[in-house]
């Protein structure tokens, strides 16, 4: 297993704790970190397979070869926005040579599966995914797990017991986001007006649940998702196992 922090420059507290705690990882974007910004050209974590020449694209084609292709990543991030903690599954990941053959993602199991061990109760499935299929996670089997406020004074507890949980593999009853759209940026409010920011993440408005509305990072509003039955109550790996293929046939 290979942890990454850092992807964003501006994520600082996942880097800094693991620093302090001696736990190895694996520095994501080293000159955005210094500089303090979420990038220097480019989102690095929007970047993986494309070909453009500036520092994130050599620094991504670095990452490639840094993480082996048959380890597991956990991508450490924080947020701007207002919103519990929650873990990031894409729609393709790195596909297996015998899902390749069959259409099936055998990786998104096993992802779910993964996800699930992390004590974090919400889980995001990106059908719709924002980084156009760019993410480190597109490239390398694992999961993002996106652990609060940029400033919370919660991370350091949440990332110690993340990693204390994926260690004692034990699945967790989790609820399951799929994300199908992104909300518009809202228009600039009229002059006497208030600004309108009716969202609460992971709350629904009757129409979708918000996920990350109100994210700086973001030139719109957030993500619409809805929600998944949670059909994966498994109590060992096994049976975690058989429901998370029924998931991924329900995705497919
Ligand atoms: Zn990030």
């Amino acid at each position: 297993m290979i942890i990454v922090a850092g992807i964003h420059g501006d994520e600082y507290q996942p880097v800094r704790i693991l620093e302090k705690n001696k736990i190895p990882f694996v520095l994501g974007n080293p000159r955005a970190y210094q500089m303090k910004k979420r990038f220097v050209e480019q989102d690095l974590n929007g970047c993986f397979g494309t070909k453009n020449e500036n520092y994130e694209s050599v620094r991504m084609r670095e990452l490639l070869k840094k993480i082996p292709k048959n380890e597991m990543v956990i991508d450490f991030h924080t947020f701007s926005a207002t919103s519990e903690p929650f873990v990031v599954i894409v729609d393709s990941p790195p596909v297996s040579p015998s899902a390749r053959r069959g259409g099936r993602s055998e990786a998104g199991i096993t992802l779910l599966g993964l996800a699930k061990t992390t004590g974090i109760k919400r889980v995001v499935y990106m059908k719709h995914n924002i980084k156009k299929g760019h993410a480190l996670i597109n490239y390398r089997n694992g999961i993002s797990v996106e652990l609060g406020h940029h400033d919370s004074k919660m991370i350091e507890k949440r990332l110690i017991k993340v990693l204390k949980s994926i260690t004692k593999g034990k699945p967790h009853k989790i609820n399951l986001y799929e994300v199908y759209g992104k909300i518009p940026a809202s228009p600039k409010p009229k002059r006497g007006e208030k600004e309108k920011d009716d969202y609460i993440n992971f709350k629904s408005n009757g129409e979708f649940i918000p996920i990350l509305a109100g994210e700086k990072a973001y030139n719109f509003g957030g993500l619409k998702a809805r929600e998944k039955r949670d059909i994966i109550k498994g109590r060992n790996e096994k049976e975690t196992r058989k429901h998370s293929v029924i998931v991924d046939l329900v995705f497919s």
